[in-house]
């Protein structure tokens, strides 16, 4: 079949604009007739920079970024940035520590020395709401970068837990508890407070920006980091909330390779020592991943992606010249109305199709949804096969279907499974 033909709802890859394949084709094997392929070309180049400086525009302009945030290019996907953001903000916490104790004790540098010491281990929080299965491995991965400075079990949990959903849902991801339930560190001891705006696996997206995490009085900057990996673009995103954004492009922005990072420049600013850090019992941040290295060499500092990046700027001018306004309210608009067409099918055909998160929780990007038996869901898919419409089997851990429904599927191809949903629940029901 030609790539017009085949309807994919796959969650990431994930399907890309028809326009943007066709330009990355051309551009792959000669880029605006330079002779050269885009794949072939020095990441030191003036059209690599050219191409970073307006893939951040495109962002920018799309997500009404303020100037006080600096939007990174990295390497190591949503994954990557699990660890960095453990690696990059514990260290800056040290640093603030470090300086406060230095304005209490002078020069006493053992002193300080030994209070930043006790600090870390008896205060230092990092609070992590587990709504699913990517923010529980993101608190995974700091519990296990975290663990040699438990000191042989000795020190409370590092890694606060602020909820975990499946303990609210019969052990399974499908809500979020409300927030009255939530332990949260204080904003001080707390390094920061991660959660993952829409879980790709089990298909749960917050609804908005968590009310208990908004500043409470003047100075209490709770630093939020979100994951925005699977809706990254869909939807208005009010960025001077948050310290951290970020997410790889593979799913909403582009082709995989490539993650954006949206940090707040105080962040970056604070610039721990790494003998300080040493001493304390900390790493100072691999260079790859260092967030405040990465800025300062322009999101150059090894051999990037170029390609990848230019796809992803492709991406977003494409969505840009969609609407009017050159925001991203208007793709919001049209992925609810998408969303809204498939729940409305799903949800007046109960007996053959069971929504699997909750109703106030559900995402709009992955919607996962069990038939009544593995036999049903397989002739379901194979259904689906037959009519083109492919990448919807659940993820491996849960089972089920996901139909993931991204920036880049278009409404005809909603419509397409739209009508196959129904038929196949007119002749189950
Ligand atoms: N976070 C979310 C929400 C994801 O959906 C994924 C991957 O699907 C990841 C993180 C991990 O991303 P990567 O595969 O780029 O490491």
């Amino acid at each position: 079949p030609s790539r017009e033909e085949v309807a994919y709802f796959g969650a990431g890859p994930a399907p890309m604009p028809t326009p943007v394949l066709e330009q990355g084709a051309r551009a792959f094997l000669n880029f605006e007739d330079s002779g050269l392929s885009l794949a072939e070309i020095s990441h030191r180049s003036p059209t690599a920079n050219k191409i970073l400086a307006d893939t951040r525009a495109a962002l920018a302009s799309l997500l009404e970024i303020p100037d006080s945030y600096e939007i990174l290019f990295m390497h190591g996907g949503g994954s990557g940035e699990f660890s960095a953001v453990v690696y990059n903000m514990v260290a800056m916490w040290v640093e603030k520590r470090r300086q406060m104790a230095e304005r209490e004790l002078g020069d006493a540098q053992e002193e300080i020395l030994e209070k930043v010491k006790k600090e870390v281990r008896e205060e230092m929080r990092l609070d992590y709401i587990v709504s699913g299965s990517w923010s529980l491995k993101a608190s995974q991965e700091a519990a296990n970068l975290l663990e040699p400075l438990k000191d042989g079990g000795k020190v409370g949990n590092l890694v606060n837990i602020v909820t975990d959903a499946r303990e609210w849902n019969d052990g399974k991801f499908g809500k979020i508890p409300h927030e009255d339930t939530w332990k949260l560190t204080s904003p001080k001891a707390s390094v920061f407070t991660y959660y993952c705006d829409n879980e790709t696996v089990d298909g749960v997206e917050f609804p908005s920006f968590p009310k208990c995490l908004e500043p409470k009085e003047e100075g209490d900057d709770r630093l939020v980091v979100a994951d925005m990996s699977s809706n990254f673009l869909s939807r208005r995103v009010d960025v001077s909330k948050y310290a951290v954004i970020y997410g790889g492009a593979q799913k909403n922005i582009g082709i995989t390779d490539v993650t954006l990072v949206i940090v707040r420049q105080d962040i970056l600013a604070a610039a721990p020592s790494p003998s300080f850090l040493h001493d304390v019992g900390i790493w100072s941040p691999p260079a790859i991943l260092n967030w405040s290295i990465i800025a300062k060499n322009n999101s150059l500092y090894n051999t990037m992606p170029i390609f990848s990046i230019w796809i992803a700027g492709q991406v977003m001018r494409s969505l840009l010249s969609t609407h009017d306004d050159a925001k991203v309210a208007g793709q919001e608009a049209v992925a609810n109305a998408k969303a809204e067409i498939i729940y409305r099918i799903l949800d007046s055909n109960p007996s053959v199709y069971q929504v699997v998160p909750e109703k106030s929780v559900r995402s709009r990007m992955n919607i996962c949804f069990r038939i009544e038996d593995d036999a049903t869901e397989k002739e379901f898919l194979q259904g689906a096969e037959g009519r083109m419409l492919q990448g919807l089997k659940g993820h491996r851990s849960v089972g089920g279907i996901r139909i993931s429904n991204y920036n880049a599927v278009p409404m005809v191809n909603v419509q397409k499974l739209a009508s196959y949903l129904e038929d196949f629940a007119q002749r189950k029901r």
